[in-house]
């Protein structure tokens, strides 16, 4: 038996220049990965469909019937024939566009053939172009064999004449070597618990499957294995973080949580926002490290439960700090919850990059000996003179980008570090969050507060323009604000800033002043003049906010009521989602207008389609993930989880679950895998962490 570590060369049939252009198109070098190189669909040559069972999916299908007619249709340039291909269920046409004379010549008037190829379809009616033609007289003489393999290849692949034929002979040529001795990669009595084909039939099958229902257990076992091992290691992790990992314990609940809870609660906390509580609670009192992320849509109220956990971290002797990514939303926090504390002795400060070095030191001052009690601010809280003397909780706001309180002296003097509570308001779909930060722990304020007032969307086009400013003229005469936002999208930056001028100086003529006051903010000014013309707009002193993307995170304008979105179609649909929750933060209907082009792509519509239909962020979220892929959703650095071979985190949802719940109880079972019985288990974890190397540094 040959070892699965050798190169491919040790296969027959693989010569050196077969091997060298099959690790430079697909990274194939040892027989391992040529093994582990999935069909990516099969071709089903067991199933014949009937004409009027056809569906649109673009698939290959293989049917019995006959010609009944053949018609050759002059085209610009030569001709194409059509051929009326008809069974005992209904009729369909077959298409060629080359060949054509030799097609007329040889195809035979109601014979009974086999054809195979790929559905176009029109307006219900069905064509297949080109398709493969076979009498069935000569089909019944033959072997049949099942579903083919098509595995993935390139045109290099293709022109080089490694066919997906040969790649498949190659493979067949792999299992005569291996001879059927695949070491099973989980403990017997796992794969029996779960009911999982064993490893070597799972292989077999997934590149020659017997039938449909092998091929389906065989990518359910693989599938389930991937994503298990996945689920091993982040769980793992967890309980040794949890095990290992000291926090600080704010056991009592004391003085300053208990009279704000219950004198200057300025509402009734909702029942998500409690149990989050309860949950952040439950963490911090236990002598454990926290390091907790708190997923709420705009609007659910993550910052009240920030300032319970503050108080808490108070009570217990601790001080507290909250991050927000831009001035304007730090401002707004501090503004806020110190407002919400005027009835206490709390001492909170503001530090941004345009705090005067005067005020700094004080506040460096106040840190070191202990009287501030919760610090306010921007990236300015990284910088190396921030120094707490003993902060026991770091609170990061609507912050994508995990990892940077790690590498601040804020906690220099601490003798643990501080809990961490990462707060995002993009919501992350449970299997994703599952996958990429299942180490984490993670709360979910899946409620808005009551009495919010959906915001009703609609999308018009550009041509209705006339009739949405109407609109906004109407709903500012009854004492409303309104947003009116360009996209910036970097690889155009230029064009969009003319359209962005362009619009302010349309929308100045139609808005005249002094009847109208209009704002503008947009990347290119200065940070005080985009901070005096937000100012503005927050007072009511102008009625319109004209701007870019830059007021997406945390602005809070209650009396804003509209958001209309230029050129919405342009849009990513978090971005959208984010946008439109800018308004109905007040008591008033508010509105979203989605301006677009009339011409749309179809993923521009399901996303229109998706903003006007609902505004749970969950829901956008999970179209999102379906569109854009996990990739683009979490950026690269965690590429390495969605990496995957052959699960899919959008599509496996169920088996990722089924995974995830047997990892969890094969570990509590089991913390170390140190029973005999898991045993093999164990040795593959231990192969597959070296190999995957993610995970280093989410927190
Ligand atoms: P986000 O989760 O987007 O940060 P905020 O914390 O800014 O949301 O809360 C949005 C608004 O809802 C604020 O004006 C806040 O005072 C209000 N709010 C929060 N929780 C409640 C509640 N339980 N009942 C009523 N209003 C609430
Ligand atoms: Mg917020």
């Amino acid at each position: 038996m040959i070892n699965l570590n050798k190169p491919i060369t040790y296969i027959k049939g693989v010569t050196i220049n077969r091997s060298s252009l099959l690790y430079q198109e697909l990274r194939i070098k040892t027989c391992a990965d040529l093994l582990y190189l999935f069909p990516f669909r099969y071709i089903d040559k067991t199933q014949f469909y009937k004409i009027n069972h056809l569906q649109n999916s673009g698939s290959e299908v293989q049917i019995v019937g006959k010609i009944t007619h053949l018609k050759t249709i002059k085209q610009q340039r030569g001709s194409r024939v059509v051929a009326t291909f008809i069974d005992e269920t209904g009729s369909m046409e077959l298409v060629w566009f080359k060949g054509v004379k030799w097609i007329k010549e040889s195809l035979k008037i109601n014979t009974p053939y086999i054809v195979y190829g790929k559905l176009n379809s029109f307006n219900n009616s069905f064509s297949m172009p080109h398709p493969e033609m076979e009498l069935l007289s000569e089909y019944k003489k033959k072997v049949q064999t099942a579903m083919q393999p098509v595995y993935p290849s390139t045109e290099t692949l293709g022109s080089k004449n490694i066919s997906n034929k040969v790649v498949r002979t190659l493979i067949q040529n792999l299992f005569v070597e291996i001879d059927g001795r695949i070491n099973e990669s989980l403990s017997e009595q796992f794969v029996k618990q779960y009911n999982l084909m064993s490893k070597k039939e799972a292989l077999l099958n997934i590149h020659f499957p017997k039938s449909q229902e092998n091929l389906a257990k065989a990518q359910y076992r693989l599938k389930f294995e991937e994503l298990f091992f996945i689920q091993l290691q982040l769980i793992r992790k967890k309980i040794i973080r949890k095990s290992k990992l000291k926090g600080y314990s704010f056991e009592n609940v004391g003085d300053k949580f208990n009279n704000f809870y219950n004198n200057s609660l300025p509402f009734d906390l909702t029942n998500a926002q409690k149990r989050v509580l309860k949950e952040i609670r439950k963490d911090v009192a236990t002598g454990v490290h926290m390091n907790r992320l708190l997923q709420g849509d705009v609007g659910s109220g993550k910052t009240i439960v920030a300032l319970l956990t503050m108080l808490l971290a108070i009570d217990n002797g601790f001080q507290a700090s909250l991050m927000a990514p831009t001035e304007i939303l730090a401002t707004q926090h501090y503004n806020a919850i110190t407002e919400l504390l005027k009835e206490s002795n709390i001492n909170i400060a503001l530090l941004t990059g345009s705090v005067k070095s005067k005020m700094r030191r004080k506040i460096h001052q106040q840190l070191e000996d202990g009287t501030l009690h919760i610090l306010i601010g921007t990236h300015a809280l990284l910088e190396d003179k921030v120094i707490f003397s003993n902060l026991g909780i770091a609170i990061i706001d609507e912050q994508h980008r995990f990892g940077v309180a790690q590498r601040s002296k804020m906690w220099k003097k601490n003798e643990l570090p501080p809990h961490v509570l990462v707060m995002t308001a993009t919501p992350i779909p449970r299997t994703l969050a599952m996958s990429v930060y299942g180490d984490l722990d993670i709360s979910v304020i899946d409620e808005l507060p009551p009495g919010r007032k959906e915001v009703k969307t609609v999308h018009r086009f550009d041509s209705n323009r006339l009739a949405v400013f109407k609109f906004l003229k109407d709903e500012i005469a009854k004492g409303r604000q309104v947003y009116v936002v360009y996209p910036l999208i970097q690889e155009s930056a230029a064009m969009d800033y003319k359209d962005l001028m362009d619009g302010y100086e349309s929308i100045s003529r139609d808005f005249p002043m002094p009847k109208y006051q209009i704002s503008i903010v947009h990347g290119k000014m200065k940070p005080a003049d985009k901070e005096y013309e937000m100012r503005r707009f927050v007072k009511g002193a102008t009625q319109i906010m004209v701007a870019t993307t830059v007021i997406e995170v945390g602005v809070n304008v209650p009396n804003a009521s509209v958001m209309v979105i230029e050129s919405s179609e342009r849009f990513g649909l978090s971005q959208l989602h984010q946008l439109r929750g800018r308004v109905g933060r007040g008591a008033d209907q508010s509105y979203c207008i989605l301006l677009s082009d009339v011409k749309l792509s179809a993923d521009a519509k399901t996303r229109l389609k998706t903003m006007v239909e609902t505004s749970d962020g969950f829901k956008i979220a999970e179209v999102d993930l379906k569109l854009r892929g996990p990739g683009n959703i979490m950026g690269t650095q965690q590429s390495g989880v969605l990496n995957l071979k052959i699960a899919d985190i959008v599509k496996d949802t169920s088996i990722l679950v089924e995974a995830r719940n047997a990892a969890i109880d094969l570990l509590t079972d089991d913390p170390n895998l140190s029973k005999p019985e898991n045993l093999v288990t164990l040795n593959s974890y231990t192969k597959h962490q070296k190999t995957s190397g993610l995970w280093a540094n989410i927190s």
